[in-house]
């Protein structure tokens, strides 16, 4: 491949110098490469600069409430108000901020009247999951009206993005994330995972009715027909 090599004119192009341009097409070109001096690989500018700012915050933390503290008592503030800290540090697990009303919390899992699980072991949820974070090992119900119950039920919390996709994909209203309960701490990762037993020990009575409202739904539901000429 035949190419010219005549040197381009920096002073017309932006970005990299430009040393060949192909007789083929204008677009393949030779580029020169600038590879970073020595002194920016080491991130020590970098390193310094957050460390400034780091500083920065700190100092302003320390002093500036004692500033605060001269100027309530010269205001004649009482005692109590003058020694506020302005810092804003919940001191967790003594104090708690209030969670905002959409919170969901942790999984549960509800119960039929005779105190039994809902779930049918359908696996909707662990299909929707996108964090692949629910474990369900279904077994024979003993009920002939239902078919499959969870003998396992696992949801490690440590995957759970909280998406809430497990609970609208449920069709039997089994589990729901509306216990406002954070998750807690934990050691090791086997503490992070909720088990069936300790969703059900959250469990509350669905109101839902189970298994929809058998084949004559359409006879009582209201008129829900659209009118396709909108
Ligand atoms: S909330 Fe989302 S991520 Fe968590 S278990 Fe349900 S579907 Fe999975
Ligand atoms: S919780 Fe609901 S969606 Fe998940 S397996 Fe049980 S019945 Fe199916």
């Amino acid at each position: 491949m035949s190419s010219s090599h005549d040197h381009a004119d920096d002073s017309e192009h932006e970005g990299p110098l430009v040393l060949a341009v192909s007789d083929r097409h204008p677009r393949v070109r030779t580029i020169q490469v600038v590879r970073p001096e020595a002194q920016d690989t080491t991130y020590l500018a970098a390193t310094a600069k957050g460390f400034g700012i780091t500083l920065k915050h700190f100092a302003k933390n320390l002093f500036l409430p004692l500033k605060k503290l001269s100027g309530r008592a010269n205001a004649g503030a009482p005692v109590e108000e003058r020694f506020r800290n302005d810092i804003e540090t919940v001191q967790y697990p003594e104090e708690k901020v209030t969670y905002p009303e959409r919170f969901r919390g942790l999984h549960r899992l509800t119960l039929r009247d005779d105190g039994s699980t809902r779930c049918v072991a359908c696996m909707c949820c662990p299909t929707v999951c996108p964090a692949h974070c629910i474990t369900i090992i279904p077994e024979e119900s003993g009920d002939t009206s239902i078919e499959k119950r969870p003998a396992i039920f696992e949801i490690d919390e440590l995957r759970c993005v909280v998406c809430g996709l497990c609970v609208e994909a449920c069709p039997c209203d089994a589990i729901r994330m509306d216990t406002g309960e954070h998750a807690k701490p934990v050691e090791d990762r086997a503490r992070a995972i909720e088990t069936r037993e300790t969703m059900l020990a959250r469990g509350v009575r669905s109101i839902a009715t189970q298994g929809g409202e058998g084949p004559n739904w359409r006879a009582t539901a209201p008129d829900t027909k659209t009118d396709v000429n909108r």
